[in-house]
């Protein structure tokens, strides 16, 4: 690692700047809009909203054939709430109509960053970003991270498993990570060699905070408590959890382990960092002067308290626009204003990815902490993975520290049954490993059942969180 200072005046800057991002001077434009007044922000949405909607009905033969289906126009916008007339979007249309969403002409193309979606969630999907959106998200990211004290130039542990970063001219990443004062830790394999060596890399680099899948942070928070490492002297200033699901027990787990507070981030590849904890909410503010998020539950926004899937609206994106964008997410408004005072707009903590939910016989969802919890005390348990095959179906894949450790089946298999509200045929299997998902997740609970599902507007969930 390298000097701070460096990396905050010289090396970030100039790394950005070589990439054609103009990330610092996006950071300077959007640090103080956090605490613009809430009529500012909308007003400051609207004029977005319009370019966006405007050109993307000029440019693009998607959009203009998609809202003359729906009978809208740009001139219907006349205030938010008006984009809810706007026909809804999702992951297969970006699958199907991605060179008839471009907005962006033949002569315009070399701003375009081609990038593509890790498949966790299934089929992997390429999409467009551009150098100004990405410096934009960047911005973003940066002014959430200083809400903790932080920028660009402090030390940080990356632990991240996508292939999409760990590949390709390693030796050139190695020295771009060495010169950003970022060490890139592997998601995959979390073996308890690899994780010991983890351990000492932070011993030796002592970063202030860490990046990580909520789920990589979590194996390596048991194996820190397992091992009884004390990390209470190089307690970092916060743990950013993202990609997939952090369950209570989880976030209680690894701030355990750190001896430091865990801030939850919303985002995606092809939504970008769209909402951050900040230290005094238990809730995330949404970034909306870059994207306008709305909570929807049927055909309908989700009443306060209601779980709604996110859909988002990108502002910022100049070659390939968002409009309306089905994520899968689940997520409740917040209710109130977080007490720190910043105006950006509150969203409960993401709830669940449909993905990482279950569905019982009668078709209702269920958290998947709940089966969580039916895990929790079984002794020897080292890893674990639930796979949900049929409505009444699980297989439960388990490496046991030790193979004689007999696994309280029955026990297991009841607190289950109390969960889901019906008998259930559940397989245990002892293995060596469990599977890691292409992108280097280690999802917990898996659903062959309700990746597809739409959150219907009377459903109800079991085992949903307490808001916290
Ligand atoms: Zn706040």
């Amino acid at each position: 690692m390298i000097s701070e200072w460096l990396v905050r005046n010289v090396t970030y800057p100039l790394h950005e700047r070589l990439k054609g991002q103009r990330t610092v001077e996006a950071f300077s434009r959007v640090s103080g809009r956090d605490r613009w007044s809430p009529e500012e922000l909308m007003a400051h949405q609207l004029d977005r909203l319009r370019h966006t909607i405007t050109r993307a009905y000029e440019r693009s033969s998607f959009y203009r054939s998609r809202f003359d289906e729906a009978g809208v126009s740009p001139g219907d916008l006349r205030s938010l709430d008006d984009l809810a007339r706007f026909p809804l979007i999702d992951k297969s249309h970006l699958r199907r109509h991605r060179e008839e969403m471009l907005v962006v002409g033949d002569a315009e193309r070399s701003q375009l960053v081609k990038m593509r979606t890790s498949g966790s969630t299934g089929e992997p999907t390429i999409f467009y970003s551009d150098r100004q959106r990405i410096a934009h998200e960047w911005a973003v990211c940066w002014r959430a991270r200083s809400w903790w004290g932080l920028d660009w130039g402090d030390r940080w542990f990356w632990l991240w498993g996508s292939k999409i970063e760990l590949s390709s001219r390693k030796l050139v990443k190695k020295i771009r990570n060495r010169l950003l004062n970022r060490e890139l830790l592997s998601s995959y394999k979390m073996s308890d060699a690899l994780m010991a060596s983890y351990v000492r890399r932070w011993r030796r680099c002592r970063p202030r905070y860490m990046y990580a899948y909520s789920s990589s942070a979590y194996l390596l928070a048991r194996y820190i408590l397992e091992q009884e490492v004390d990390l209470s002297p190089l307690a970092p200033r916060v743990i950013f959890t993202t990609a997939d699901q952090l369950y209570p027990q989880m976030r209680e787990t690894i701030e355990r382990a750190f001896h430091s507070p865990v801030a939850e981030e919303y985002g995606s590849r092809d939504g970008g960092f769209v909402a951050h904890e900040c230290p005094e909410g238990r809730s995330l503010h949404v970034h909306a002067d870059r994207v306008v998020l709305e909570l929807v539950a049927g055909d309908r926004p989700a009443a306060p308290g209601e779980l709604g899937e996110i859909v988002l609206t990108l502002l910022d994106a100049v070659g390939l626009p968002l409009i309306r964008f089905r994520t899968g997410d689940l997520a409740r408004p917040a209710t109130g204003s977080c007490p720190c005072g910043r105006s950006l707009p509150v969203i409960s903590s993401i709830e669940g990815r449909q993905l990482d939910m279950v569905q019982n016989r009668e078709g209702q969802l269920i958290h998947a902490f709940a089966l969580l919890d039916s895990m929790e005390d079984v002794e020897g348990l080292h890893q674990f993975r639930i796979i949900q095959e049929e409505h009444d179906r699980l297989v439960v894949e388990m490496v046991m520290a030790d193979e004689d450790q007999p696994i309280p089946e029955e026990v297991v298999k009841t607190r289950m049954e109390k969960a889901f509200g019906h008998p259930l045929r559940v397989e245990f299997r002892r293995v060596e490993s469990v599977q890691i998902e292409g992108s280097g997740k280690h999802r917990l609970v898996v659903s062959r059942i309700t990746g597809s599902a739409r959150v219907p507007s009377d459903s109800s969930v079991v085992g949903a969180s307490p808001q916290t």
